[in-house]
């Protein structure tokens, strides 16, 4: 049984992104990320924290935006629309989640598609449809890139995905199509879904579920990837795996901490090298 290194996997790529970024140097190309955040919660100031020490360390110029938890949907469209004109800035993140008076979806459609780094635009999300070039969502392609960089062969093989969300499940399986393999999302209105997963060569879990997936969704000789992430009763980092029943009947399985989530900072930095003329 192989665990996925996804800590080694992400620093290659972050290497790769500052060795595009020292490139994009010589032509007289900066790429900048402008991170915008509203409001004090404390898990996502965290998030932004790392995103600009990695920007650093990439070399990739950042500019964050920390508004207050009252700020109107008028004052932040009014600062996405400076960024997306302002041509030093290249990429535009807006955490989320939001306050409850902001209108997400409003936000979201109101950034650049061209600096739309983390691919929620609906047209960068029509064009990952379409399989057409463009921005990838940063986990679901952080997936790929774990898969890929550990000679895992997608063509032809059964994946099942565990959830159907926007950022995770939905992307997920448009990517693992256009790696050619055959896809089943599942949710909650799925019927036996054990019976489901068992089915999978590859099972990709995103339920949000603390430790929900048991052996008895696992076939042997399966391929487990667990993007989700907690901190159980005791104050452990869990995903929605139960990583120590699982684990042995699996050819190779991700970990959490250590899997998915490094990842997806890693594919942040690749989106924002990628439009920059990289
Ligand atoms: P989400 O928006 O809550 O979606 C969860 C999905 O799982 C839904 O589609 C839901 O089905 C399905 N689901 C939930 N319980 C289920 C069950 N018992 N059986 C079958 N399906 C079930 O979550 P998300 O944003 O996709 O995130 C999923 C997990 O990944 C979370 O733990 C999150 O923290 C983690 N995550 C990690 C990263 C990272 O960087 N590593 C990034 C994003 C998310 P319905 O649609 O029917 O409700």
């Amino acid at each position: 049984m192989h665990i996925i290194d996804g800590k080694k996997i992400a620093q290659e790529i972050k290497d790769e992104c500052r060795a595009a970024v020292a490139r994009l140097a010589v032509r007289g190309i900066s790429p900048c990320l402008a991170v915008v955040i509203v409001g004090d919660d404390a898990a996502s100031h965290i998030y932004v924290k790392n995103k600009k020490k990695v920007c650093e360390y990439v070399g990739i110029g950042s500019l964050s935006h920390e508004l207050p938890a009252d700020t109107s949907e008028e004052a932040l469209l009014a600062l996405i629309d400076t960024l997306n004109k302002d041509e030093t800035v290249t990429g535009i993140l807006v955490q989320l989640p939001l306050p409850a008076h902001i209108d997400e979806g409003k936000i979201i459609e109101a950034v650049c598609p061209a600096k739309d780094v983390d691919c929620f635009h609906p047209e960068n999300v029509g064009k990952l449809s379409l399989g057409r070039p463009g921005f990838l969502p940063g986990t679901p392609a952080g997936v790929i890139e774990l898969l890929k960089r550990s000679q895992i062969e997608m063509a032809g093989k059964e994946c099942v995905i565990i959830g159907r969300s926007n950022i995770v499940g939905k992307p997920m399986a448009q990517l693992m199509l256009r790696e050619n393999a055959t896809v089943t999302l599942t949710h909650t209105k799925t019927v036996d879904l054990a019976l489901v997963c068992r089915r999978a060569d590859i099972l990709i879990v995103a339920a949000g579920r603390p430790r929900m997936v048991t052996a008895e969704y696992v076939k042997p000789g399966a391929i487990v990837i667990d993007v989700g992430i907690h901190r159980d009763a005791a104050g452990k980092i869990c995903g929605d795996v139960d990583f120590a029943a699982v684990a042995p009947f699996c050819t190779a399985i991700s970990p959490v901490p250590g899997g998915v989530g490094p990842m997806t900072i890693a594919m942040l930095m690749k989106n924002c090298v990628r439009d920059s003329g990289h």
